[in-house]
């Protein structure tokens, strides 16, 4: 549902040649590709072509259709499962993680692998491996079915890490108070939930020991946080992302959360105009996968309708930049 009227804190612009007043446009920043996107393109760009066409790539490298459609064109082919690569083929595993069962397997076949997982999901395996060395049972927060969930998952042996997606599910936890018990979150999940989450967590097993610092990544805590700065003043936020992208579903409800109607698009031709209907002030963003050519072809879909008077707002400055595999460096 749209507001049926424009936000009364937004001043109402000039009607312009077609009668329509502006749409003033926030855009969110930071907003779209973090570091972890980045470099695990750039590790299938570079396996091209260093290995040259084609290159397998399991599951998508990020969640985002037109990302994916790029590669394909320059040569890579997008699989679920390592059994549909074929042999003496390289393969990328996707920025998500996978299984440690996923590499080994590669390995008895003698692929030629590239590990593309984020350098910080990487981290919460790691982490993961150390709570169990110290005999710790593990708690992940997390959603059921996600590739960095399973990824995660896979890094310890069956029946060490119980997942939980809930404050529900912290409550149905039967373990002793005195279990020597440790929590790790996903990386993309909403700040704000995982906060609530964790605490429960502590306040049913106070001996709990949780990371430093949490595990939610930099870029999803900064495109949140910019989302919080613009969505009180937006009659509707536009977050471009999959529907598959955690990261772009937590902006979403972190929009709505902050009182404005918020929508998740995937390409401009999608906007309907009648979503701009009484909105004076529309806020944008992007998910950590979506590319920003999407986010002006988004703005240029709006320009269809309404003149648009763009105005960056920018949160925090990103600066983070995650090296490529060795394999690759030289
Ligand atoms: Fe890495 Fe965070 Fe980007 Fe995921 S969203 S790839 S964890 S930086």
């Amino acid at each position: 549902m749209n507001a049926p009227f424009p936000n009364p804190d937004t001043p109402q612009a000039n009607p312009d040649a077609r009668g329509m007043p502006a749409l003033k446009v926030l855009v969110a920043s930071p907003r779209g590709f973090c570091a972890g996107v980045d470099r695990a393109i750039e590790i299938v760009e570079r396996a091209i072509d260093r290995y040259g066409a084609p290159v397998f790539v399991r599951h998508e490298i990020v969640h985002n259709r037109y990302v994916v459609d790029e590669l394909k064109a320059k040569g890579a082919v997008f699989v679920e499962e390592l059994d549909e690569v074929p042999d003496g083929v390289p393969v990328v595993f996707s920025a998500h993680g996978v299984p440690k069962a996923v590499p080994a397997k590669a390995e008895e076949r003698g692929l030629d692998y590239l590990d593309a997982t984020c350098p910080l999901v990487s981290k919460v395996h790691r982490q993961a491996e150390r709570q169990l060395e110290k005999g710790r049972h593990i708690i992940f927060v997390g959603h059921a079915g996600h590739p960095e969930v399973i990824g995660t998952l896979g890094q310890v042996p069956e029946g060490t890490m119980t997942l939980v997606e809930t404050i529900e599910d912290v409550a149905r936890l039967d373990f002793p108070k005195e279990e020597e018990l440790s929590f790790l979150t996903q990386t993309t999940l909403s700040v704000d939930d995982t906060a609530e989450i964790v605490s429960a967590l502590q306040t049913r097993f106070p001996n709990i020991v949780g990371p430093k610092a949490e595990d939610i990544c930099y870029a999803t805590s900064n495109r949140q946080a910019a989302v919080k700065a613009i969505a009180p003043s937006c009659d509707l936020v536009l977050v471009i992302g999959a529907p598959n992208s955690s990261n772009s579903l937590r902006l979403v409800e972190v929009a709505e959360r902050c009182g404005a109607d918020a929508k998740l698009v995937q390409r401009g031709a999608e906007i309907d105009p009648s979503w701009l209907d009484g909105v004076g002030t529309l806020g944008l963003t992007a998910g950590a996968s979506a590319p920003e050519k999407l986010v002006r072809e988004v703005i240029d879909r709006l320009a269809e309708f309404r003149t648009v008077d763009e105005e960056k707002v920018r949160t925090v400055e990103e600066k983070m930049v995650f090296k490529l595999p060795r394999q690759l460096m030289d």
